[in-house]
């Protein structure tokens, strides 16, 4: 199989490539990639191999449709993790998150219809349903989303939607809870935290830290994926949850693995309109495609603190870069 990989640059879609290239997916072990990918401030061409017989790498945008239908024959599916991704970016300006996760996913379609790509992953994210104060949202759950960035999501997944009950497009969406892991921009809670901890520098917890999340290792992000890819149905959509925890727990148990005491968070004004607790009902990915996570949060948390510490010279740059902007 020949893969598009939109996005690959960046946290998952990286994540999933090294892992596609390392044989980590017996479905396609000797699949041929193409990264997709236009290197805004959160891709980093570090994040893969710098050669590899089996990568291309196309320095490009998703906004650039002409550009998608010249690359895409050939490629037998796409996964399109290519978006702006980060909450608070979306409330100070939201222009970039319609344009490249609303125009951009209708190009990444537009253009599998256009060339004919058999099989066409989107990968979402379950803050499509806003925040639900008890149980879990399923698949078929009413989309409410509150922020900017979840709007923009929710918007691009019903294009998908459309693209498949209209051109009959082979197209499957995937809306996942919060991951984490190694190659996270520094941007994130988990990284951000656990950087200022190795700095010794305080972390900023939003308003109470009740806010409630489910938490994924992005390995168990990208198999659920994988599977979607390969074993799923045109039209559906499959959540993926996770380990539910309050930011604040999350923050004790990096505090923790940082030896540090409670003197190092410093409360900050609650975000815009921050969801309470985001959770999503993901039987229906258990139960048809065989998906189980493989790594508790405690391991997970644990290792990607290490990571960080082990890695200085991966995000010291971009630590400077969030703080000179
Ligand atoms: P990220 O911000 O780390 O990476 C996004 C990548 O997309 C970057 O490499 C960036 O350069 C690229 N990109 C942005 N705009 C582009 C454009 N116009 N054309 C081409 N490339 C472009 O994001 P991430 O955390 O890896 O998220 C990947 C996908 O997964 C997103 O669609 C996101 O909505 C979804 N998701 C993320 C999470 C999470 O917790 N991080 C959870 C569920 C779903």
């Amino acid at each position: 199989m020949r893969l598009l990989v939109t996005g690959g640059a960046g946290f998952i879609g990286s994540h999933y490539v090294r892992a596609v290239l390392a044989g980590a997916y017996p479905d396609h072990d000797a699949d041929r990639v193409t990264v997709l990918d236009k290197l805004g401030y959160a891709g980093n061409r570090a994040n893969l191999p710098e050669h590899h017989p089996r990568l291309d790498f196309v320095h490009g945008d998703v906004l650039d449709l002409p550009l998608l239908v010249d690359v895409l024959p050939g490629h037998d599916a796409v996964v399109h993790f290519a978006a702006e991704s980060h909450v608070d970016r979306s409330i100070a300006d939201a222009a970039e998150f319609v344009r490249t996760n609303v125009e951009g996913t209708h190009n990444v379609l537009e253009a599998g219809r256009r060339t004919g790509v058999a099989r066409i992953v989107h990968v979402s994210t379950d803050e499509v349903y806003g925040s639900v104060e008890t149980g879990g949202s399923p698949e078929e759950a009413a989309l409410r989303p509150n922020s900017p960035y979840a709007a923009s999501k929710a918007g691009a997944d019903l294009i998908a939607r459309a693209y498949w009950r209209t051109h009959g497009l082979d197209v499957s969406i995937t809306r996942c809870a919060n991951n984490y892991g190694p190659y996270q921009h520094v941007e994130k809670l988990v990284p951000l935290f656990v950087t200022n901890l190795i700095e010794g520098r305080p972390v900023p917890l939003y308003g109470d830290g009740a806010n409630v999340r489910e938490w994924v290792h992005v390995d168990d992000h990208c198999r659920a994926i994988d599977l979607v890819l390969t074993r799923g149905a045109a039209g559906q959509i499959y959540n993926v949850g996770g380990e539910a925890h309050t930011n604040l727990a999350v923050t004790e148990r990096l505090l923790e693995l940082a030896g540090a005491g409670s003197a190092m968070v410093q409360r900050v004004p609650d975000r815009l309109g921050h969801d309470r607790r985001y959770c999503v009902d993901d039987t229906k990915i258990r139960d048809r495609l065989g998906y189980a996570p493989r790594i508790p949060f405690e391991t997970g948390l644990a290792e990607t603190f290490a990571w960080y510490r082990d890695n200085p010279a991966w995000w010291k740059p971009l630590k400077q870069d969030e703080q000179s902007s």
